[in-house]
């Protein structure tokens, strides 16, 4: 009997393509921290998904799970449970070294910062060749005129001109660039950008990220865009999930979860970006209380309530269920449970 792992990939390329490119179901991730009985419950049971062609951003603190969320679907960690999906398929928890291979050739990840991303030793041409080499996807008569093609896509025109350079001979911007175009030497079906423009100049970043969004056009590719910037998840995303403490605590069009929010949280972080497209409210509306959450030792109930200004003795037992208050918009919070609701209502 074939073992799953080698079933998972046989089926690459003869599997129609399913509206969803990626489906998250109750993934898990928890280290175990060097003291005995010590763990850190990094991504708490994250259910969500990605359409095909669509961008959704993960927001959140430092801390809430983000990174962890787009190493555990490249599988550079293992779920602890839970599972990922790419394009309808299950990616079973053990992989062979080829099927890796094969996975991390369909998802890309872009890592915040172009500087540690690239080899300083070695030209902007060979760090394009090496994933053409590596999945067959150019010889050594194409290669040349497939690096140079990337560069130009990217904005780096004349592609040969680029190629010949190191990366410590190009700015934040331009190394960021050619980190792009070796995530789409792979031709990957999903791109995981992990604050892909935090490192860069501000005067750049909105570069950036035209590019990936043009990018992403082009290619008909989704992309999960990680950032602590709710402008910068406004203007890349279709829709937002923002993260507390491991957990999902608001989904939905990023129209609404930004412009809207309604989990306290999120109101939190809104109120805290610097810029937007309205005056910012005066930052003492809701006072913030509080620490950020200690990951070791999570309450039962939920995690934010220690900060939360609308806390109630309730939200210390248990961590609410994301409630559906409009279509495709979820909130984990009691305020929004419709038992309260109803029974406030009596
Ligand atoms: P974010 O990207 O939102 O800043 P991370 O996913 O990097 O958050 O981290 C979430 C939590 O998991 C943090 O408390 C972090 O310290 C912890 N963590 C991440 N990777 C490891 C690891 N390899 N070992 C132990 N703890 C980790
Ligand atoms: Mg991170």
């Amino acid at each position: 009997m074939p073992s799953p792992a080698t079933e998972f990939f046989k089926k690459e390329g003869q599997s129609p393509q399913q509206p969803l490119a990626l489906e998250l179901h109750d993934l898990t991730k928890v280290f175990k921290t060097g003291r005995a009985g010590h763990s850190v419950t990094a991504v708490n049971k994250v259910s969500l998904s990605i359409a095909r062609g669509e961008v959704l951003a993960l927001v959140g603190e430092s801390g809430s799970g983000k990174s962890t969320i787009a190493r555990l679907i490249a599988r550079l960690e293992t779920p602890t449970s839970g599972y990922v999906s790419l394009n309808g398929q299950m990616i079973p928890n053990r992989l062979g070294r080829a099927d890796l291979r094969k996975l991390r050739r369909r998802v890309q990840i872009i890592f915040q910062d172009p500087y540690a991303s690239l080899n300083a030793l070695n030209s902007v041409g060979y760090a394009l060749s090496r994933p053409l080499r590596i999945h067959k996807l150019a010889d050594a008569r194409t290669v040349g005129a497939s690096v140079n093609a990337l560069l130009e896509r990217v904005g780096l025109s004349p592609g040969a001109a680029w190629a010949a350079r190191r990366p410590g001979e190009l700015s934040g911007g331009q190394r960021q660039r050619v980190v792009i175009a070796r995530a789409l030497a792979a031709q990957p079906e999903l791109i995981l950008a992990d604050e892909p423009t935090s490192a860069l100049d501000v005067s750049i970043r909105l570069d950036v990220m035209n590019l990936l969004l043009d990018l992403k056009d082009q290619a008909g590719l989704s992309m999960l865009f990680i950032t602590h910037d709710l402008s910068g998840a406004h203007y890349m995303a279709d829709r937002v999930a923002v993260m507390y403490a491991g957990s999902v605590v608001e989904i939905g069009p990023a129209d609404a979860v930004i412009g809207q929010p309604q989990m306290p949280y999120t109101q939190l972080l809104r109120r805290a970006a610097p810029k937007f497209d309205e005056p910012p409210e005066a930052p003492d509306a809701v006072p913030l209380r509080g620490e950020v959450p200690d990951l070791k030792a999570l309450p039962p109930g939920c995690a934010f309530e220690p900060r939360c200004p609308h806390a109630m003795p309730v939200c210390k037992s248990a961590l609410p269920p994301l409630y559906e208050i409009a279509p495709g918009h979820q909130v984990r919070c009691v305020l929004f449970d419709p038992a309260r609701a109803a029974k406030a209502g009596d």
